[in-house]
């Protein structure tokens, strides 16, 4: 495959932005070899600057559930285009866009629109320390929920493959201050015994507890029924706020995301990625008497010059309509079981030990043997194999994330086609592995 133009922009890059890139894990530091620069993308299908056409999934790590260039996305936006591009005033779509969150989230009772999901959660903590007066937050090991200072502690996604300061120690970014990192006290994921004794110590100082109602940062792991009861039960008790951060699941596990999938009952809600529908768009919401604390109704001050931008809010409205005129939530099942089963069949016959997690639309296949259930047990997976993967379905142009510690994302876009090749693709990749 022809990566020479590709290869030439990452070269000018790299003089130019730090690693060539706006994201870190967009630099296949993990994987190697030359990132694809994509020139443009429809459906399914990027595009990269040397022509190749490469079946996606990545799907910008989560908004395009509808696939590229959506019609109805496209013509939203264009649409607001003819209007102006930015306020800095209310406007009628973010009324439409509220509403269509609560519709999902009837436990949304207020939202607040923001730019990303980093900002979403980094506002929801300061709204529960605001609410709270409390000071300590808990996350989980290997959770990411953007690159806010109190969050960058034991951190997933590009932390877990190199694209930050150290994973193992607190915080796992420099420039994260030692006396920041010590109010974010960190749990493991699906151990509930561990989360009790962490309140049992500190219960009364804990605002919030935030976390990823099925990770996708450390590759995807599904919560344990008894860790989920655990995280509700001790937060009630304790007083402290239950944080969701649905930026990755939110209108993607379901039209009410992983709150209405796995029944939960949090206080906040984050949401981002899909929302935008391409988009920078993310949002905290929750119950009214919370949300009450945020400025100019309450004392915990959160601004946004292009919160609510227009462009974005149409194409987020769009987005959302789209899903809910016509629920794809069966039709994603059907293709992601299609693609596990199809998987697993091959990783057998090959002789590899690996694990396939999926939920719905997002899918890891983690190159040790199962079951994988929490950050230390995906850490363990085989990075070399996972990168003679990747590269092997690149080569078979298909483009799947460059990390082990990533959730795939695939779209309704996404067909019979697209099923065929990616199985081909894995069998050619696969057989040819060393065992
Ligand atoms: N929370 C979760 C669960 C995420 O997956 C991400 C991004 N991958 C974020 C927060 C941060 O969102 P953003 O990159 O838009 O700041």
């Amino acid at each position: 495959m022809k990566t020479q133009r590709s290869a030439e922009l990452f070269a000018q890059a790299q003089q130019l932005i730090p690693g060539g890139v706006n994201s870190p894990v967009r630099a296949f530091k993990a994987v190697g070899g030359t990132p694809r620069f994509i020139a443009r993308a429809q459906g399914a299908y990027l595009w990269d600057a040397d022509g190749n056409r490469l079946l996606d999934y990545v799907g910008s790590w989560g908004p395009m559930i509808l696939g590229h260039n959506h019609p109805a996305v496209v013509e939203a936006i264009r649409a607001a285009l003819e209007e102006g591009l930015s306020y800095g005033a209310p406007t009628e779509r973010e009324v439409r866009l509220a509403e269509l969150v609560r519709e999902a989230y009837p436990m949304v009772e207020l939202v607040r629109f923001v730019s990303s999901g980093t900002e979403a959660t980094m506002s929801a903590l300061r709204l529960a320390r605001g609410y709270t007066g409390r000071e300590l937050i808990v996350k989980f090991r290997g959770n990411y929920h953007g690159h806010g200072d109190s969050l960058l502690v034991q951190a997933g996604s590009g932390l877990l493959t190199g694209g930050g300061g150290t994973a193992k120690s607190a915080p796992s970014s420099a420039g994260v201050p030692q006396a920041f990192a010590e109010l974010t006290l960190v749990a493991d994921y699906n151990d509930p015994e561990g989360l009790k004794a962490l309140f049992a110590q500190q219960g009364e100082q804990i605002a919030a507890v935030i976390f990823e109602p099925v990770v996708g940062n450390a590759g995807v792991i599904i919560p344990t029924e008894e860790f989920l009861e655990a995280l509700h039960r001790l937060t009630q008790e304790y007083g402290a706020l239950l944080i969701a951060d649905e930026v990755m699941t939110g209108f993607r596990l379901a039209k009410g995301g992983a709150v209405e999938l796995l029944g939960l009952k949090p206080d906040l809600v984050c949401l981002g990625k899909i929302l935008g529908g391409g988009l920078p768009v993310g949002a905290y919401g929750g119950r009214a008497e919370v949300m009450r604390q945020v400025a100019p109704l309450g004392p915990v001050y959160q601004a946004g010059t292009l919160s609510g931008n227009p462009l974005a809010m149409a194409a987020g409205i769009a987005t959302l309509k789209t899903l809910f005129q016509d629920p794809p939530y069966r039709r994603l099942e059907a293709y992601g079981k299609a693609l596990q089963e199809g998987l697993e069949d091959i990783l057998t016959y090959a002789g590899l030990p690996a694990t396939v997690n999926r939920v719905g639309s997002m899918i890891t296949v983690f190159f040790r043997e199962g079951p994988v259930r929490t950050y230390a047990e995906a850490v363990a997976s085989d990075t070399e194999r996972f990168k003679a993967f990747f590269h092997g379905l690149l080569e078979e142009g298909v483009y799947w994330p460059p990390s082990q510690f990533e959730a795939a994302f695939f779209s309704t876009a996404h067909g019979e086609a697209e099923l065929e090749q990616t199985l081909r693709a894995a069998q050619a990749a696969l057989t040819r592995m060393p065992a």
